[in-house]
């Protein structure tokens, strides 16, 4: 299939009531409960109102539309075109569930169904500010975002600078909050970010209104991300070539 026909747009329905789609969903979707957690039971709750990810089948894209459409979500797929220093670009397909109007025209705005068709298109995508204002799109915090972007500028890896600053964290015993790793992928500015925490915080709560189970995984995977920077593990698939977009998160 040609890269058009993963491109879809889903439009907004009506919104499941977010106790009964937890429970529907938990243990019964493909998706990894992280996928399914963040992307789509917290916009359930209507804790956030856009999410960003990648997908790395057909079968895991179907199944995104399925809970999207199942959920009352906005959902939408575009191809990302990240240029290969060899010459043309590796294609990754990036997903968007949104739950208003306003982030499906700005998601439209800032990633077009088709191919940059100019240098300069293509390092506009790439532009830092561009980073920026996906983050916005997000909600991210802006202390992360400013982070986040003045990397990209001085080419440094903020999965590395992360990496760095968990470790300096434990070798000087400062706390580090695993709340502030509310995302997977996310990276917050610093392992205490006080502005991250604080999301991560009231996701948790929104969640627990819905469902407890459903609040304790949550909680879980606060760790897990934590625990996958510690362990290096996207670093290592840079290496091995398994992770091939140099920007995580945005
Ligand atoms: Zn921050």
């Amino acid at each position: 299939m040609s890269i058009e026909g993963y491109v879809k747009d889903i439009s907004i329905a009506e919104v499941a009531d977010p106790k009964t789609a937890a429970e529907r969903l938990v243990d019964k979707v493909k998706l990894s409960p992280s996928a399914l957690t963040e992307n789509f039971l917290l916009l359930n709750t209507r804790s956030r109102d856009a999410s960003m990810f990648f997908i790395n089948s057909v079968d895991e894209m179907i199944e995104a539309e399925n809970v999207a459409m199942q959920l009352g979500l906005g959902f939408k797929s575009r191809p990302s075109f990240i240029p290969d220093p060899k010459g043309g670009y590796y294609i990754f397909m990036k997903c968007f569930t949104f739950t208003n109007e306003e982030k499906s025209k700005e998601i439209d705005r800032l990633n077009p169904k088709t191919p940059p068709n100019s240098e300069v298109e293509a390092n506009y995508r790439f532009n830092p500010m561009v980073h920026e204002r996906i983050g916005y799109i997000l909600d991210y915090p802006f202390c992360c975002i400013k982070a986040y972007a003045e990397d990209t500028a001085l080419i440094i890896d903020p999965d590395e600078r992360l990496t760095m600053q968990v470790a300096d964290y434990k070798r000087k015993n400062k706390a580090i909050n695993s709340d502030a790793f509310y995302l997977e992928e996310f990276l917050p500015c610093r392992p205490s970010c006080e502005n991250a925490s604080a999301k991560g915080r009231a996701y948790e709560n929104d969640l627990r209104k819905a469902n407890d189970t459903v609040a304790n995984l949550y909680n879980q995977l606060k760790q897990e991300h934590l625990r996958n920077v510690e362990s290096e593990k996207f670093l290592r698939q840079k290496e091995s070539g398994k992770r091939k977009y140099f920007v995580s998160t945005l």
